[in-house]
């Protein structure tokens, strides 16, 4: 094939911007997981502070319910819904967009959703450990004698839980704890027969696509979840740093290992082994949230 074709192939198959996360189907899934790990009182206290969020009645005509569970996981998907929404703005590259009435802030945080670490394990770009870690601190009641006043602290949570379901799922993905050098495989370019719809696509989008379609809802996402959870067993709670650092362990297993005549190709093999990892750590991510929500809300 001539330079010209290849090139035309890629521009057209590849998508053309970063991808960012889990689809929304993962999303969903690690969401449904969690709310089932959920004390009545911590879901009934999360109902009401996500009924509070300013784009609530999005997430009602999205998920066509008013079903707490269902709005919750349609929550999960609010970080990456706000990439293409102009109420909101690239921090560090654009001015800020207007405010918006009980939300603290509008920026994108796309280096939210990911860490990149070099060749010595370190972390060279992005904030997911350190968001999760603060997110969660934010839906602690304050301190006595902090002069927040009530609706400070309801937009806050309100705020910071749509980020933090989303970003448990994320930092369970292993190439969102990925390898600087290309971009957590943003800048790796693969062939997948096996996907007809984008049989050429960069390492990252396929494993964001692994969970399943991304209108996953309803009773399917329902039937999905029970399977799931038949197939994998609860796992150790751990930490943020734990979580991560299983991510970039798998990176090791998240490459294609065989070359096609143009790009790494996928393998039967490899897309099994691939499905597998991305399963179990879509249960592995729903469990961990649904206790750290459990437990900082108890506390
Ligand atoms: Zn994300």
């Amino acid at each position: 094939m001539s330079r010209f074709l290849i090139t035309l192939c890629f521009s057209f198959f590849l998508n053309p911007t970063q991808a960012y996360a889990w689809n929304a189907a993962g999303h969903r899934l690690v969401a449904s997981i969690a709310w089932q790990q959920l004390s009545a009182p911590s879901q009934d206290f999360i109902a009401a502070a996500l009924a509070r969020h300013p784009d609530y009645p999005r997430w009602v005509k999205k998920s066509h319910s008013t079903d707490p569970a269902e709005i919750f996981a349609e929550a999960s998907t609010w970080p990456d819904d706000i990439r293409n929404d102009p109420r909101f703005y690239n921090d560090g590259r654009e001015p800020a967009t207007a405010p918006i009435a009980g939300l603290p802030d509008n920026a994108r945080h796309k280096r939210w959703h990911y860490v990149d670490l070099d060749a010595q394990g370190e972390v060279h770009n992005g904030e997911i450990d350190v968001q999760i870690k603060r997110l969660s601190q934010l839906l602690r009641p304050p301190p006595t004698g902090s002069a927040l006043r009530s609706t400070q602290k309801n937009e806050q949570i309100s705020y910071a839980l749509p980020w933090l379901l989303h970003l448990v799922g994320d930092i369970h993905q292993p190439l969102h704890v990925g390898r600087n050098s290309d971009a957590g495989g943003n800048e790796v370019e693969i062939e997948n027969p096996f996907n007809k719809r984008l049989p050429f696509s960069s390492l990252h989008t396929f494993w964001d696509d692994l969970p399943g379609p991304p209108w996953l809802r309803g009773k399917r996402l329902a039937k999905n979840v029970a399977d799931l959870l038949d197939r994998y067993p609860a796992p150790e709670q751990g930490n943020v740093a734990q979580w991560r650092n299983e991510s970039h362990r798998l990176l090791d297993a998240a490459y294609p290992r065989e070359n096609g005549s143009l790009l790494p190709i996928v393998s039967e093999t490899f897309l099994k082994e691939a499905r597998e990892i991305a399963h179990r750590r879509i249960v592995e991510a729903g469990y961990r949230l649904g206790n750290l929500l459990e437990n900082t809300l108890t506390q």
